[in-house]
């Protein structure tokens, strides 16, 4: 049994307590922020996130499917808004998989009460970390004012984005990058009806796609969805900015050229733009993730991404889940082994998440909207599912399966080759769906290829 320090209670650092308690080891959590179950850290704001195929795995795994399952709405597919107001709807894979929309704060929440549960797990609210001795696994907080010294067999640094234990650690032998990229986001609630029922369909994420920047709705419990625009921070030739979308009229003229169909769901869409906070975001890529085998980084601590995949926390999980895994294999004492395997098995597959997550914002801002695109995913899906052992689309590999994120990326790429060449092939634009000679054609060729 070891004594470990977790720096940082949210939506990882919650997690990982209840996997490291329920093997006996005693647990201090150290959260910055007061404790969220009884003050509203977020502020009135419906947050929400996806949790997916790998958030589920580690959540069973830690014994809290359940628990979460109770406050998540399924998505099914992805239903896009044309400037016309015209939909359409694409489903996530050809079996009707669901990815499952959960209220960040209810999520923290949840899993804090289930941590507290277990009479190993303590919870410090308030406590900043300042600094880490990374020799001695111990940890300088600030407490209102007061320094704090707390020492540990073991600390996790599950402080998010912005490290206070990462920070330590780039003082030694450390590779860090941290990249923002040009778009800005900002958050729009769209309530429900008079009598709760939600105004669009809960089971899609809806996307307003507009090339070079979207809106999308995620739904809530209370049949409201949380509308992000993602956006750039400068406005360039061919996109408005944050920077230019300013002042009422401009924001009003905005959302009716662009978004027509929001205003009669959202009517204080123009005050809310005006007055919700506008958010930057950032990918941060760091190695080593552990040092010592005293201290090791997880969450986005170790890889923050865009969230275009929605699958920061889902990676951040199963971080948790590879760790329980390698304590499984090689013991509760082995630390040192056990967080050097970790850190050399994710750190892979953390790069890699951060790449496909760039990747799905063309895809979901831009290429939804776009007919070939939308071929290539029917003809992707037809393959599958004759083929369903030969041919699993990247979006299933990433969302759906435990397949690591790094042979997903790879083998992506590799699709992208193989369909560039089915697109290309004579009548498949044209005819692919009406026409069985091509049809065949191009299962022959997919299957030459692969
Ligand atoms: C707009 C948006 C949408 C997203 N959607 C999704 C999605 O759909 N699906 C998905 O999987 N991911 C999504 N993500 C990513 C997800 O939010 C993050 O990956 C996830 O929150 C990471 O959890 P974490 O616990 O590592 O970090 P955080 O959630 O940032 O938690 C870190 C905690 O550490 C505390 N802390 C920080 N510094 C200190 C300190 N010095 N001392 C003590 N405590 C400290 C903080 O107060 C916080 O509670 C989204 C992100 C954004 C921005």
């Amino acid at each position: 049994m070891s004594n470990i320090t977790i720096i940082g209670g949210g939506l990882v650092g919650s997690l990982l307590a209840i996997f490291l308690a329920r093997r006996g080891h005693a647990v201090r959590v150290y959260e910055r922020r007061p404790d969220p179950r009884r003050t509203d850290v977020y502020a009135g704001r419906s947050i929400n996130l996806v949790v997916s195929h790998r958030g589920w795995t580690a959540l069973r795994a830690a014994g809290v499917e359940q628990a979460v399952k109770a406050i998540t709405v399924p998505v099914h597919a992805r239903l896009t808004h044309d400037r016309e107001g015209h939909l359409n709807r694409v489903p996530y894979s050809i079996d009707n998989r669901a990815i499952w929309s959960v209220s960040r704060g209810e999520l923290n929440r949840r899993l804090l009460n289930e941590a507290e549960k277990l009479p190993n797990v303590k919870l410090f609210f308030d406590h900043r970390c300042l600094d880490v001795d990374l020799e001695n696994a111990t940890c300088d907080l600030d407490h209102n004012g007061d320094k704090v010294q707390v020492k540990a067999d073991v600390v996790f640094g599950a402080d998010g984005a912005f490290s206070a234990v990462r920070s330590r650690m780039m003082l030694g032998r450390f590779t860090y990058g941290q990249e923002y990229i040009e778009h800005d986001y900002k958050e729009v609630a769209f309530p429900a009806n008079p009598d709760g029922t939600p105004k669009m369909d809960p089971h899609c994420l809806h996307i307003w796609p507009r090339r070079w920047f979207m809106l999308m709705g995620l739904a809530n419990l209370d049949g409201g969805f949380t509308g992000t625009l993602f956006m750039p921070h400068h406005a360039t030739a061919q996109s408005p900015g944050f920077d230019t979308v300013q002042g009422e009229e401009a924001v009003r003229r905005f959302f009716a050229e662009q978004f027509p169909d929001v205003e009669p769901l959202v009517p204080d869409v123009v005050e809310q733009y005006l007055r919700n906070p506008q958010s930057s975001l950032v990918i941060i890529r760091c190695d080593p993730w552990q040092v010592n085998g005293r201290v090791a980084l997880v969450g986005d601590a170790a890889h923050a991404i865009v969230p275009f995949y929605g699958e920061g926390m889902n990676a951040g999980y199963e971080d948790c889940k590879v760790l329980n895994d390698l304590l499984n294999e090689h013991g509760d004492d082995n630390w040192h082994e056990v967080l050097h395997r970790y850190a050399t098995a994710r750190k892979p597959n953390g790069d890699a998440i951060a790449d496909l997550s760039l990747r799905n914002f063309v895809e979901m801002r831009d290429l939804v909207a776009d007919p070939r695109f939308l071929l290539r995913r029917r003809i992707e899906g037809s393959i599958q599912a004759r083929h369903p052992g030969r041919w699993l689309p990247l979006y299933s590999q990433v969302k759906f399966s435990d397949i690591p994120y790094a042979d997903a990326w790879r083998e992506g790429l590799r699709h992208d080759r193989i369909m560039e060449e089915v697109l290309a092939m004579d009548g498949v634009v044209d005819r692919w769906d009406t026409d069985p000679t091509v049809q065949r054609a191009v299962e022959e060729k997919v299957l030459g290829l692969l």
